[in-house]
């Protein structure tokens, strides 16, 4: 990839969302001329991920931004992220808490304290929550997920939410049977990141025995079970080219998914991928993410797309940053922080430190910088998923 960042001070950009500069060139104007006209298309796309043009990634944001504003509204919808356990059977090449690391302290949280978890983000009116583990498919495992659902499910429930909080899995591959037992149990979204859509960057980031292919089918069944479906890619991945980049978004758009959650590569010391000087620096890295939010933002309309935390590893104001170029989620960090340092899937995480009430406080704050307001005790489903649904 051959992008180079500019600095750009994006937090300058009008802070009521809606609100839209006049581009200042003529190839700027061209190009707001072109995404007012409709969807993108391949050339465009690769346009927006290409461009390094203060101006034009002034009209890219202001666009994404507008669609947002269009399709989903100006609420920010918040899941409280519970990382309950860091054993995993799985070794991805990317990642710091794959089996083959030894140096990594492992962790599982008790059935009770992933409840008293959940039950704190539901009395704090963050109405849905994540849970999310490192891979594992034994019936141990399938039944402690499957007896967390019920128990947050009916332990949640207060007047605002009377059905508990909404509850997306992002625990990785597992059979039909078991995405079932755990939609019947209470869950329904799941989010399974491809990493890469390309079948050549997938072998690249795992060992032979995971397959391209069985991720793409674990998809498809879970959009057949009737789940909110979300995926998402790494950005600035060694090897990867801008129009991998491209054949992502369209991945998103062909498989129908109704949430995104994607962000930067950040290598990891004890990973197999390499760190430094291998990957694009952290500024370019960061605005190929934004440029991919807005990209996606501008194709797909009413998905849901996270802000995540690893664009806040990489500026302090990334997740911010990531709203205005059209993300409509964030994640508040919940998991207990004794156990929080041993979840690290890449070095630099932010708010290892802060308890989970300093994190609501900062996000709150965070959020209103930008012009967004945070939709409380609601489960804050995807737009797509509704629009689907009544087509
Ligand atoms: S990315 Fe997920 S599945 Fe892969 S090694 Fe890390 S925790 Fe396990």
């Amino acid at each position: 990839m051959t992008t180079q960042a500019v600095k750009i001070e994006w937090m300058k950009a009008p802070a009521r969302p809606g609100q839209a500069a006049r581009p200042k060139s003529a190839v700027a104007q061209e190009l707001a001329e072109i995404l007012a006209s409709g969807i993108p298309d391949r050339a465009t796309l690769r346009r927006i991920l290409a461009t390094t043009d203060a101006d034009e990634l002034e009209v890219i944001r202001s666009a994404a931004e507008q669609t947002l504003l269009q399709h989903c509204g100006d609420t920010v919808r918040l899941r409280g992220l519970i990382e309950f356990s860091n054993r995993c059977v799985l070794d991805c090449y990317y990642c710091g808490i794959r089996r083959s690391n030894k140096a990594v302290e492992r962790y599982a949280l008790e059935l009770d304290e992933i409840v008293e978890t959940a039950q704190w983000c539901g009395q704090k009116g963050y109405g849905s929550i994540v849970l999310q583990s490192g891979e594992r498919r034994d019936a141990k495992f399938t039944k402690l997920v499957t007896d967390a659902i019920r128990a947050i499910k009916t332990e949640t429930r207060t007047p605002e939410l009377p059905d508990g909080v909404g509850i997306t899995l992002c625990l990785g591959e597992q059979s039909a049977e078991t995405y079932r037992e755990w939609y019947d149990a209470g869950a329904h979204r799941y989010l399974l990141r491809m990493e890469s859509s390309s079948p050549s960057l997938f072998a690249a980031l795992h060992p032979p025995e995971q397959s391209h292919a069985a991720r793409v089918a674990c998809l498809r069944s879970l959009k057949e079970l009737g789940y909110q479906v979300g995926t998402g890619v790494m950005i600035g991945l060694p090897g990867q080219t801008l129009d991998d980049l491209v054949d992502d978004v369209l991945f998103f758009q062909e498989l129908g998914v109704d949430m995104i959650g994607m962000g930067p590569y950040i290598p990891h010391e004890q990973a197999v991928l390499p760190g430094n000087p291998a990957v694009l620096d952290a500024d370019t890295r960061l605005q190929l993410a934004l440029k991919m939010i807005a990209a996606t933002r501008l194709l797909l309309r009413d998905v849901n797309i996270a802000a995540t935390t690893a664009l806040q590893a990489l500026s302090e104001t990334g997740r911010e940053q990531g709203l205005r170029f059209g993300a409509n989620v964030i994640m508040p960090q919940v998991t207990p922080p004794r156990v929080r340092r041993m979840y690290t899937l890449y070095d630099g995480k932010p708010c290892l430190d802060d308890n989970a009430e300093q994190c609501a406080t900062c996000l709150e704050g965070r959020i209103n910088s930008v012009g967004r307001r945070i939709l409380k005790n609601n489960w804050g489903d995807s737009a797509h998923f509704l629009n689907r649904n009544m087509a």
